[in-house]
């Protein structure tokens, strides 16, 4: 960073091998905060031949499972020793406000706790065949070389959800963050470096998506990709890796709703609908984007919701008086104003915001107000297609089977909630919702230990939990016979 080389490859950081380098920008001011190397093909074609040699050659495939665990507790101790600075460096490159970055580390560090714990505890097993000279034991190992990519909305975070289970796995790896995003991962890795993460175990390259994807993904070295981001990014990288037969898990975007029946806790909705979809500017995979409210209480719930949404304070995220901060980049405001423009086209009521701050203290910043449309349908592009910005769509119901209709009716089925004061019906409509997190009168919160992951074109993975470390090891059949004897089959007369 500023100088110093950021690739780290084969446990030396390197600059990128053409001198490349890329400035990444604070969205709340324009500013460049920094220049960081910028990877190369050859970068990333490295870094996969070190994570391969140190998978293939190197000792941390077989290291115990007790050394394992005490490195993830260690990365555990020096993510919370270097909390504020982690936590600054997330804000100024994300534009999240300060308090969200900081429980961002805390997340993260929890998920290094979490598996330290359950990399020791998830056994082998042990599988009777009906013969007592047999012993046959299912075994769990490392899958090998492990490609992470993540996205821009919560860089140390979502790298980190891969980085720990695949290093309590026994993995090698080579991670890229987005090119738009880099300064938090690089950090991280730095700081593995410090817990003693052993060389070529963890690579680091960041550098542009299209530049470095066939490196990593249409690459017979790499033998699992875990991918976040996008729908047709993840379609890309799952076509490709198809050729080499590459285990890939996907974690891509979502459409959310967010059911409010009439009989919901009045304040609690209000206020977990607004946070739910305005948090981090909606810049967030579970968004509840779409408010499907029942039409007795549709307008009094609505006029609520523009009242809260227009006293949100968007601000710089290091001022603390901030509630939200900026888009993450220029490239991406442009993309929330044009599903904005195709919104109002098709009809829906613009309610609230819709248009840039004229606040001359925002002017230099990505800002954009939290904006309510109402009158909204599935004939709708800003109902259907993800905009992974600060907007809400509004439909409404007058029974449970058409709430249930409009919430599965989607393509997407990574998160939903439900709220409602009848604890039957808050069952039964969670049940049928096809969506990989369901909350129930709450939104938003997640742990370690429950598994990450979305229906349909959500994705294809799990991330978290017990299956979040079963994606990161193979399973392999031990069939032991103790009293060896011949088949008996071919008799050789
Ligand atoms: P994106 O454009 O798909 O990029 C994600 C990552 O893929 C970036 O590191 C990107 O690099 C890289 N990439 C781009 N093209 C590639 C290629 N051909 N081969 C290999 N890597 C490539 O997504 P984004 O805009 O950063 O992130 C927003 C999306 O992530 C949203 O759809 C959101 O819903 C989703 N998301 C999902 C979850 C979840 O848990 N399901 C969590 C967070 C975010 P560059 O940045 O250099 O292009």
């Amino acid at each position: 960073m500023n100088g110093e080389p950021d690739l780290f490859v084969g446990g030396t950081w390197v600059h990128a091998c053409d001198g490349g380098t890329r400035d990444v920008v604070n969205p709340a001011d324009g500013s460049v905060i920094a220049t960081v190397d910028e990877a190369a093909d050859a970068d990333a074609r490295d870094a996969v031949r070190a994570a391969r040699a140190a998978f293939d050659d190197g000792a941390w495939p077989a290291t115990p499972v007790a050394e394992r665990a005490a490195l993830l507790d260690r990365i555990a101790d020096l993510l919370q020793r270097d909390k504020e600075e982690l936590a600054v460096l997330e804000t100024r490159d994300t534009g999240k406000t300060l308090a969200e970055s900081r429980i961002d580390v805390d997340d993260v560090t929890s998920v290094f706790r979490y598996y330290a714990k359950l990399v020791g505890v998830e056994a082998d097993r042990v599988v009777d065949v009906g013969d007592p000279t047999v012993i046959s034991r299912v075994v769990r190992e490392p899958i090998g070389v492990c490609v992470l990519i993540a996205p821009w909305n919560y860089p140390l975070l979502q790298m980190s959800w891969k980085i720990a289970p695949a290093l309590g796995a026994g993995c090698t790896m080579v991670a890229k963050p987005s090119e738009v995003t880099p300064l938090s991962t690089i950090a991280f890795v730095h700081l593995l470096e410090e817990a003693g993460v052993p060389p070529g175990v963890v690579n680091l390259v960041q550098g542009s998506g299209a530049v470095l994807g066939a490196a990593l993904t249409d690459n017979a070295d790499v033998d699992f990709i875990s991918f976040t981001g996008g729908l047709a990014t993840g379609r890309t990288i799952s076509r490709v890796a198809a050729e080499h037969v590459t285990k890939v898990a996907v974690e891509l975007g979502g459409k959310n709703p967010h059911i409010v029946f009439a009989d919901a806790e009045w304040e609690s909705s209000v206020d977990q609908v607004l946070t739910g979809v305005f948090l981090h500017s909606g810049q967030v995979c579970s968004a509840g984007t779409r408010l499907i409210v029942e039409e007795s209480i549709a307008d009094d719930f609505v006029a609520a919701l523009v009242e809260r949404a227009e006293k949100i304070r968007m601000g710089d995220g290091m001022d603390p008086a901030s509630e939200t901060g900026p888009l993450v980049s220029e490239q991406h405001r442009a993309k929330v104003e044009a599903h904005v423009a195709t919104a109002i086209s098709e009809g829906a009521k613009l309610l609230t915001g819709g248009s840039r701050p004229t606040d001359p203290a925002l002017a230099a910043g990505s800002f954009y107000p939290p904006t309510i449309f109402d009158g909204c349908d599935r004939s709708m592009a800003i109902v259907r297609e993800e905009t992974f910005g600060p907007i809400l769509t509004v439909e409404r119901f007058t029974s449970e089977a058409e709430a249930i209709g409009l919430g599965n009716d989607t393509e997407y089925g990574l998160a939903a909630g439900v709220r409602t004061s009848d604890a039957a019906r808050g069952e039964r409509v969670v049940r049928a919702l096809r969506h990989g997190t369901v909350w129930l009168n709450d939104f938003g919160y997640y742990t370690a230990a429950a598994e990450w992951g979305g229906f349909r074109k959500s994705g294809n993975g799990r991330e978290l939990g017990p299956t979040g470390l079963a994606e990161y090891q193979e399973i392999k059949h031990i069939w032991h016979n103790t009293a060896p004897k011949s088949a008996g089959w071919f008799t050789g007369e």
